[in-house]
């Protein structure tokens, strides 16, 4: 173990010293008025750093809760769900739909690709078609893709399909307006931008897909049922033992994210994004996706070096974690998290350890060639974006 470890891996992310403090606490009784109003005040916490006015439920488990939540809960028999897949989370929402025997069409693209509106579209015109799925960011490439416009362009085709968003990433570090861009079902995960360990996922929903919802008495559900979950939203008290603790700590965390305002949050994770950006063409390295997200970089590996040996020396040596790619990716890239409780200095410390990295397993690299080109861009950035 290093002497000071720095997590820029995609999830989990960095835990801030005010909410690590909170955890430390003792354990203690859920169906209490305090874990009502902590519930009510995560839920509506979380209803402004996602500008919605929907539901938003909270779950105890991993972020797979919301998407398994999102679509079981919604696609009934005779109807299918249109998924996005071009990286393992794409895939991990196919394979949820097949589990369960669901209506599918899958829009499958290369790794590394965001779909246009229009491939979209084409998919979602469907009347079968009762929900889309696909994600804000695809955490395996590092893709962005345009939530948006290809919520516009569904609704112009299929103004009853369902528009189910996976921010589980993308969440918090990137704009996602839920109400604005018409997302009906939005998720998000405790580990990454909302500054927390793994342990909840969070799901909002809107009264369009509710009333899918009720519709589909028969889905095949129990843990992550929506209808048992809102019984008790109204005294802010979930049907299972909810994870009191982490609720404690995740307010706190909200809290954190409220005070620096939304809108400052995705400034200073799209000046890191650029900043690493910047740093990764300065070393001659290429980036993976075509339209990159702000909440982590995805960078190629030169040719010939195995990623894996470079962050194994950034970690092992300079106590930073990067992350490999996942599945057949891994080996070919790096993915360098800027979410969450993530700042400038963060950023430039995963540079220099990319760096060193790649010095020590014999990459020709320029030492700082990286970090100047990333420096210039913090520089630039305004004062109150980067505190
Ligand atoms: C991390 C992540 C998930 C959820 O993973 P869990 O391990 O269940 O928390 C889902 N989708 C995306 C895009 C992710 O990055």
């Amino acid at each position: 173990m290093a002497l000071k470890e720095i997590l820029l891996t995609p999830g989990p992310s960095q835990v801030p010293h005010r909410v690590r403090a909170k955890l430390m606490e003792q354990a203690w009784y859920h169906r209490s008025t305090r874990f009502r109003e902590i519930y009510a005040q995560v839920r509506q916490r979380l209803q402004q750093v996602f500008e919605t006015k929907n539901d938003v439920l909270v779950f105890t488990g991993s972020g797979t809760v919301a998407m398994e939540a999102a679509i079981i809960n919604v696609v009934s028999p005779g109807r299918k769900a249109v998924v996005v897949s071009a990286g393992k989370w794409g895939e991990r929402l196919v394979q949820i739909c097949e589990q369960y025997k669901l209506g599918l069409d899958v829009l499958k693209l290369d790794y590394g690709r965001s779909p246009t509106p229009e491939q979209v579209a084409e998919r979602a015109k469907d009347p079968a078609v009762q929900a889309v799925y696909l994600h804000l960011c695809e955490t395996s490439t590092g893709a962005k893709y345009d939530i948006e416009n290809i919520g516009k362009a569904v609704r112009k085709v299929n103004p009853e399909a369902l528009y189910g968003v996976d921010g589980i990433s993308g969440a918090i570090g990137m704009a996602c307006p839920v109400d604005a861009w018409g997302v009906d079902l939005f998720m998000a995960g405790s580990q990454k931008g909302l500054m927390m360990p793994p342990g909840l996922s969070m799901l909002s929903v809107s009264p369009r897909a509710w009333k899918v919802v009720e519709q589909n008495k028969g889905a095949p559900t129990y843990y992550s049922s929506l209808l048992r979950a809102r019984k008790g939203l109204p005294e802010n008290d979930p049907p299972f033992t909810p994870a009191n603790t982490l609720f404690d700590a995740q307010n706190e965390a909200l809290a954190m994210l409220v005070e620096e305002g939304i809108h400052n949050v995705h400034k200073r994770h799209a000046v890191l994004a650029q900043a690493t950006r910047a740093a990764v063409k300065a070393l001659g390295l290429e980036l993976f996706p075509d339209s990159p997200a702000e909440v982590l970089t995805v960078v190629k590996s030169p040719d010939g070096l195995d990623s894996s040996a470079v962050i194994k020396t950034a970690r092992d040596r300079y106590g930073v974690t990067l992350a490999n790619g996942q599945g057949e990716m891994k080996g070919k890239m790096f993915r360098i998290a800027h979410m969450g409780y993530c700042s400038g200095m963060d950023t430039l410390s995963g540079i220099a350890a990319l760096e060193l990295g790649l010095k020590a397993n014999g990459y020709g690299v320029k030492l700082g060639a990286g970090l100047a080109a990333a420096q210039d861009v913090l520089a630039q950035a305004p004062k109150e974006v980067l505190l």
